[in-house]
Order: structure tokens, then sequence, then C-alpha cells
């Protein structure tokens, strides 16, 4: 199609602030509240009116296991907990049980959650930018002295010394030219949906299968093969979340490709509230909540000082620069075939098809035990080529079977924590962010509420 000139402008300054973090997702927002508890005047630039990313404006409102595989020993704290404790005096979570057979993970209430992110912003006093789009960078030799967004006040500079990108696409980064990679096949977007009255079906059919219905041939509108999964809403017993659309072979993180998987994925929403209006018991079901962005589980990741590999996750290799900690297995979520595979840290391996038993296998002899937790090196969070920019969240230095295990929001909550911990430490010590002395990172995390297993000494 050819370009046009635009004209040379200029850019009035909004502010100039020690840290901006572009991206406003638990991520972003932990990464800038945790710079801020140190002193440090933060910006945070978000694209929506509100915070939270997919755990709000994405509508999944799960987040995974704090504890160890065992469930004895916690490896997980610092604001992913704190937040859990502001949602519970609302009784806006839920706590899963697994002694009620039951994963152990939080279910909770993603409109309250956008406020107690405000709350948090607030009071720590970042300089909040919302219906803000980052859209350039001003940089050169890797060094970044101000970011350009689009808000409704036009177009305006913010100032700073270090950037976090908790993008999620890796805007930051690719707008700067750094070296990002996409994997061969990008885990596929979903549109997250709440129907109401969905527990009438249950009620009038025991044996019913979301998977054997929505994806069944005999329906002239059924989803192609894919997945699907739901959960509880809080405060809502009669409803029900589902994660079924799927836009196969979307890139989101081109602007075309996106658009179609939005309207793609909201068409195939339709199409399951249709089938399942047709079951018994369905009839007065109701799409009440459509996610506001479609839910992206891939695009780039930025290429670090260290990729993540799957034998780091599975066989839990141990990181003297360790910041974060997880135990969610391996989930690729296929972009060319039906259903997802999924690696745990015990050893098995599942692949679920919708609408057939799940295959179990072992993908490690049972004789090796369990890996008890994986752990995620600070130098996943250090993208080559540049000098004051960090990245967290999804996009952080990982290869596609690494990606599916650390994709998860209690991961991703915790490389913000790091990267906003990081930057202060940089700045105070004036050291580059990968001289970052490791033992004060992880003793200034400690400080502020994370947690470091028992095993490693401090
Ligand atoms: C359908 C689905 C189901 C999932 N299920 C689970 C689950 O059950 N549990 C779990 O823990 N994880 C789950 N995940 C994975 C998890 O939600 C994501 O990997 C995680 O949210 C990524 O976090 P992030 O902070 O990197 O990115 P995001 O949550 O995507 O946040 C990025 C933020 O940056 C903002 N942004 C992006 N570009 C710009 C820009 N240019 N300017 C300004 N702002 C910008 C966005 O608006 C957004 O708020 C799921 C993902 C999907 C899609």
């Amino acid at each position: 199609m050819g370009t046009i000139e635009e004209k040379g402008r200029n850019t009035p300054i909004a502010c100039t602030v020690d840290l901006c973090v572009i991206g406003g997702s638990c991520t972003g927002v932990f990464a800038a509240v945790r710079a801020a508890r140190l002193g440090a005047k933060v910006a945070i630039i978000e694209n929506n009116g509100f915070f939270g990313g997919v755990a709000t404006a994405g509508l999944v409102t799960l987040w995974h296991s704090a504890f160890d595989m065992a469930r004895k020993q916690q490896i997980v704290a610092g604001l992913s907990l704190e937040i859990i404790e502001k949602l519970k005096k609302r009784n806006a979570v839920q706590v899963l049980d697994p002694d009620a057979g039951q994963h152990r993970a939080y279910v909770f209430n993603p409109e309250e959650l956008k406020i107690d992110l405000d709350e948090l912003i607030v009071e720590t006093g970042v300089r909040p930018f919302l219906h803000a789009r980052f859209v350039d960078a001003v940089h050169s030799n890797g060094q970044v002295s101000a970011i350009i967004i689009e808000d409704k006040t036009g177009r305006r500079a913010i100032e700073a010394g270090y950037f976090v990108d908790a993008s999620g696409d890796g805007d930051l980064i690719s707008r700067m030219g750094l070296p990002c990679i996409k994997h061969d096949e990008l885990q596929p977007p979903t549109t997250v949906a709440i129907l109401d009255n969905y527990n009438a079906i249950l009620r009038q059919n025991p044996e019913f299968d979301l998977s054997k219905e929505i994806f069944n041939p005999r329906h002239p509108n059924a989803l192609k093969q894919g997945f699907v999964w739901g959960s509880n809403v809080i405060g809502r017993p009669e409803s029900y979340m589902i994660a079924g659309s799927r836009a196969h072979n979307a890139d989101c993180s081109d602007g075309d490709s996106l658009t179609q998987a939005e309207i793609k994925c909201r068409r195939q929403v339709r199409a399951i509230c249709d089938i399942l209006r047709q079951v018994p018991g369905g009839e007065q079901l109701a799409l009440s909540n459509l996610a506001a962005y479609i839910g992206i589980r891939e695009t780039r990741h930025a290429t670090c000082l260290y990729t993540l590999c799957g034998k780091d996750i599975l066989e839990g290799t141990s990181f003297s620069d360790a910041i974060g900690y997880g135990t969610y297995g391996a989930d690729i979520h296929h972009s060319n075939k039906a259903g997802i595979t999924m690696k745990y840290l015990d050893g098995t391996q599942r692949y679920a098809e919708p609408g057939k038993p799940s295959v179990w296998s072992r993908w490690r002899d049972e004789s090796a035990g369990s890996t008890p937790y994986y752990q995620i090196p600070y130098r996943s969070l250090i993208p080559e080529s540049t000098s004051n920019v960090l990245v967290a969240g999804r996009l952080i230095g990982a290869d596609p079977s690494a990606y599916g295990a650390i994709r998860v929001m209690m991961n991703c909550n915790q490389t913000g924590e790091a990267a906003g911990v990081a930057c202060c430490i940089a700045m105070n010590k004036s050291v580059s962010l990968s001289d970052v002395p490791i033992d004060l990172l992880r003793k200034t995390l400690k400080e502020g509420g994370s947690i470091f297993p028992e095993s490693e000494t401090l």
C-alpha cells in the first residue's frame, strides 16, 4: 500500500519519573507498586480504563497454587497474596481446596479486583494513565529516554530512567527494534464469556458434557475442534465462566489478525450459547458478560539473557538468581490440532481432546518422584541489547514448553514485582540492570513481602 510521510512534531512531556511501566495487568501494577514502595517516582500506562489485563478485561478469574507440589510449603506470597487478602474482605475470592479434590487455586471477582488495583496505585502514589496507549519510544543505542502515549489529551511523552515492558505483547521492545521471537506455533487466543442460568442445564442433564456438545458436528454451528474449560463465578451460583472459543493461527501482535480474531471468537461464543439453548434446561441461558478484550495467550517473546526451557521447568533447575517460583505444569494449547497437552511436575502427562477421555502417560519414570517447584531466573527478564528496559509477564525469555508453564498469572505477577524492585536497585546503586546484586534483589523482595522456599538461604 506504500507509505505516507508524517510531519515532525514537538510532543508535550506529561511527566518525568524514575520508572515507567507499560501495561497495567497485575504484572505491571505490581512492578509499579513495588518500585513506588521503595521510594521511586513511577508512572504506569494502560490501554483499558482499568487495571488487571487478562484477569479483568479478559474475565480469566483463576490464579493457581501458591504452594509446592506436596502442598506443604508456600512458595508464592508478595502482592498476589496481598491482593487475595483484600479480595477476601468482600467475599470476592474463593480458595479451592485440594482436600476436596480440587486443585489449590483462587477464583476471584474481576470487578472487585479492578477496584483493589486502583487502590494500590493510588495509595502508593503511582501516576496512572488509563485509556492511554503506548505508541512509540524515543531511544538510541538500546537506551530509552522517553515513551510516547496517545490518550484523550492527545500525544504525550513520559520521560523515565527505567522502563518495564509489561504489555504482554512486547510493544516497547518491538518498537525499539530489540530482538524478539515468535514461536512457530502460537497458542491461540480465546474470548471468555459468562453465561447466566447455565446450571439449569446441569440440573436437567446430570451427565452433561460441555465439550461433547459444542464441538459436536451434528450442530451446524458447532465449533471447530479445540478445547473448552470453565469456572464457577463468585457470587453468581447459576452462572458459568466459559473459555471455549479460539482463533486458530491468529497472531494478535498483528492489527488485522487481532481484529479478525476478536470477531471470530465472539461469533463462536454466540454459537456456544445458541447450541446450549437447544439443550433441555438451556432455554433461559443468557450471555451476560463478554470479555472486553480477547484473551491473548501468546505473541512475541523478548530475547533475554536467559531463555527458560522445558527441562528447567519440569526438572526444577536451580538458579542462583531465582526471583519467582511456580508449580503450574507446561500446558500447550495447540493451534493446529484439537485439545491441549499438559506435562505435570509429578512426571505425568495428559493429552486432553474434547469429548474423549484424556490420554495419560508419563514423561518421566515414576521412580524419579516429583519436582517440588520450578524457578524463574532474573536473567530471563533482561532483554538483550538494552541498558534500561526489563520485561515482565508472559513475554519473558522462554521456549515453547517452558512458556506453557510460566505464562500463568501467579508467575507473571512475581516477574512484575521483581522487575520493579530491580529497577529501583539499579537506580539507587547506579549499576546496570544486568549487574543488580542478586542477594540484594532477593533480600529486598523478601522485605517487601515475597517469600523464598525454606531450602534456599538468603
Ligand atoms: C483464555 C485464557 C485463559 C487463561 N487461563 C489462565 C488461568 O486460568 N490462570 C492463569 O493464571 N493464567 C491463565 N491464562 C494466562 C494468563 O492470563 C496470561 O498469560 C497473563 O495474564 C499474562 O499476563 P501479562 O501481564 O503478561 O499480560 P496481560 O494480562 O495480557 O496484560 C497486558 C496489559 O498491557 C496492556 N497493554 C498492552 N499493550 C499496550 C499498549 N500498547 N499500551 C498500553 N497498554 C497496553 C493491556 O491492556 C493489558 O492490560 C489464560 C490466558 C488466556 C488468554
